[in-house]
């Protein structure tokens, strides 16, 4: 493990992350991209969107967060804190949260909206019982877990960070021509400090929601990690929670409007959709590379 205070991407993928074991590999099999990426290998190959924070917090923990551990030397012992921005099986999955909770020699704190709370004592208390297909109750819970829920705008210590959640525009179920709208799960975006160092975790977020834009304006941010799941494909994906290349264009000149981001702000574009990426990372990054932007992979370390 890398000393001093850094961050390293865990994953970078979508939904459709790659990690061996996993529903995706039956789920995408057919899917000439998704496979194309495991075929080209390296940087093309990303799990779920995971981020660790140097030395002991984790932002999301989904299939292939452990894996990544192994893989880059961080030792599991040295995290103590998750950081969970919302309920999507690609950021927060119970079943491998819980054995890595278990693992650990001493509690590992949980963050995350009432949702993650609920959810984490639902799973704590029953389990699926895919014989008699209905729930039945765990006989060995987890015991050193411990919750804490998080609310929107309000800043919380979290070891060495200052936090504060930020509502996404993710996790909506509208239908496209109607006035229908019901937020299904409120979904996070977080501000990050730390010695006088601002970072933005933005994934899993549509266009940025006015009074967001507007809270997070107080800021001037050293790191964006900003969600570009669909990358330059030409789809409408306004109602997905999702940005495509474009869109992401469009929040950057608000952000710069606000004045948000300074000449040496590092914009990192993650979340990348692996069935949706086009071209390959290399020839992506090297073109956004033009524009000043980063594109994210997988091991990405960046000073923060
Ligand atoms: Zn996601
Ligand atoms: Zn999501």
């Amino acid at each position: 493990m890398k000393q001093g205070k850094y961050i390293q991407f865990l994953g970078t993928g979508g939904g459709d992350y790659h990690a061996p074991g996993s529903v995706n590999e039956a789920a995408y099999k057919d899917d000439p991209k998704y496979m194309e990426a495991l075929r080209l290998g390296g940087k093309n190959i990303r799990s779920s969107a995971s981020l660790f924070i140097a030395p002991d917090i984790i932002v999301d923990f989904g299939e292939g967060a452990r894996a990544r551990l192994q893989e880059y030397g961080i030792p599991e012992r040295a995290v103590r804190h998750l950081l969970i921005t919302h309920g999507h099986y690609d950021h927060f999955f119970p079943a491998a949260i819980f054995p890595f909770a278990a693992a650990l020699d001493h509690p590992l704190r949980v963050y995350g909206n009432t949702m993650i709370r609920d959810a984490i004592a639902f799973a704590q208390t029953y389990r699926w019982d895919n014989t008699r297909k209905r729930h039945i109750l765990n006989s060995r819970p987890v015991t050193n877990l411990r919750v804490k829920t998080v609310v929107l705008e309000k800043p919380f210590r979290l070891s060495s960070l200052r936090v504060t959640p930020v509502l996404a525009a993710h996790f909506i179920n509208r239908q496209m021509d109607k006035e229908y709208t019901i937020l299904e799960q409120q979904a996070l975006n977080y501000i990050i400090e730390r010695d006088g160092k601002t970072l933005f975790y933005g994934l899993d977020c549509s266009y940025t929601l006015p009074k967001t834009l507007e809270f997070m304006a107080r800021y001037r941010f050293d790191i964006m990690i900003l969600d570009a799941s669909y990358c330059d494909l030409a789809v409408d994906p306004t109602g997905t929670g999702h940005h495509n290349y474009a869109m992401l264009a469009e929040d950057l000149a608000e952000y710069r409007g606000a004045n948000m981001i300074k000449p040496e702000t590092i914009l990192v574009y993650s979340h990348l959709s692996t069935s949706t990426m086009v071209p390959e990372h290399e020839v992506a990054a090297e073109r956004l590379a033009k524009q000043g932007i980063t594109l994210a992979y997988d091991g990405l370390t960046l000073n923060f």
